[in-house]
């Protein structure tokens, strides 16, 4: 936006309007995130991708995830919260490893004794690599908000008819270091998880692609929604890129933050079909295998579509949108 314009002489020799447009994508990404910086909102942490955040920040976040529970709140829908890691054998059932090994997260700890705590120090002191026996736990970072309910409910056996909707919320880790503060390495997701049948989940979908628009709208900032899909990782990733756009799986709810031309998705609506019935072996009332769908809510990168929208100073936003998310003041 036009508040994060580059300067001049961070421009490079170009040969096309595509390279020079990415070129100023980048440095307004990295201007926008020194202003958030700047302003106290994130608090770096010498890894990029990694931010503490601000009292303001975190009542924008608060607020918004407040709109997401009155929006839903008519669904019935079960909360469950869980800590951001997950079983790392329900993480292996999940294949994920299948479709993004580049974005897991695991979590190693020292399996060693007396003699390898000795050495673990030594490479410390000489500054080499200290990682010989840090060996793998039972817990893995949890990639999506949802990924952690599907096993627990399937262990409940077939659904009811009405099938079941629930409600969660977690910190989320992927590997994709980046300047763009809109691409975090941990960041939060609400979502609803919706499990039925394949009526019931296309019918939530649709339901919750409006429901997110009217929600962005109040929130005053532009939006549009698209097809998508997801980053599949190597050389069969893109057939498989391509029979989820096919099948019209993913859509996302873009906002633009930094630029018009690339917005950022914030909002996600995915229909899983019967991936995770069939893995996790769970049924709908009439003995089908059950299909599942969530819709996904992006906490920071909202956030950060409303300071990139509305100006760094919360005080100064549209009166509607103050009204929105803190009620009449
Ligand atoms: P992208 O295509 O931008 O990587 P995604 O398709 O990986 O997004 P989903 O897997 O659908 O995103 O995740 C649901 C929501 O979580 C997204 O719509 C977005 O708002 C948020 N999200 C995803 N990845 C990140 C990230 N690295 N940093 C911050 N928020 C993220
Ligand atoms: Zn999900
Ligand atoms: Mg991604």
């Amino acid at each position: 936006m036009s508040e994060y314009k580059p300067s001049v002489d961070e421009a490079q020799p170009l040969d096309t309007a595509a390279a020079l447009a990415e070129v100023l994508d980048r440095v307004a990404a990295r201007t926008f995130r020194d202003d958030l910086i700047d302003a106290g909102l994130l608090i770096p942490t010498g890894v990029d991708g990694l931010y503490g955040r601000s009292e303001v920040f975190e009542n924008v976040v608060e607020a918004i995830n407040r709109l997401v529970t009155q929006r839903g709140a008519d669904q019935g829908a079960e909360v469950m919260r869980f800590p951001p890691a997950m079983n790392r054998a329900d993480f292996e059932d999940s294949e994920y490893l299948k479709s993004f090994p580049n974005l897991a997260g695991t979590v190693h700890s020292f399996c060693g004794g007396e003699r390898e705590h000795h050495r673990l120090l030594k490479c410390l002191e000489d500054g080499e690599d200290w990682m010989d026996n840090q060996k793998p736990t039972r817990v893995v970072l949890t990639p999506a908000a949802c990924y952690p309910c599907y096993p627990v409910v399937a262990k409940r056996g077939p659904l009811p008819p009405e099938g079941r909707t629930i409600d969660v919320f977690s910190y989320c880790f992927r590997h994709e270091p980046s300047l763009d503060p809109a691409r975090m390495q941990m960041f939060r997701m609400r979502e609803y998880v919706r499990m039925g049948t394949p009526d019931q989940i296309v019918q939530f979908r649709a339901m919750w692609i409006e429901r997110g628009k009217a929600l962005i709208e109040t929130l005053g900032l532009p939006h549009s929604i698209e097809l998508a899909n997801d980053p599949f990782f190597g050389r069969g990733g893109k057939i498989v890129a391509d029979s989820q756009r096919a099948q019209e799986l993913k859509f996302e709810l873009l906002i633009p933050i930094e630029s018009e031309e690339k917005p950022t998705a914030c909002l996600s609506f995915n229909y899983h079909m019967d991936h995770f019935g069939e893995i996790w072996k769970f049924y709908t009332a009439d003995g089908a295998v059950a299909h599942t769908g969530c819709v996904g809510f992006g906490m920071e990168r909202t956030t950060l579509a409303l300071f990139g929208n509305h100006g760094l100073d919360v005080e100064n936003w549209p009166a509607s949108v103050r009204e929105a998310l803190w009620g009449k003041q």
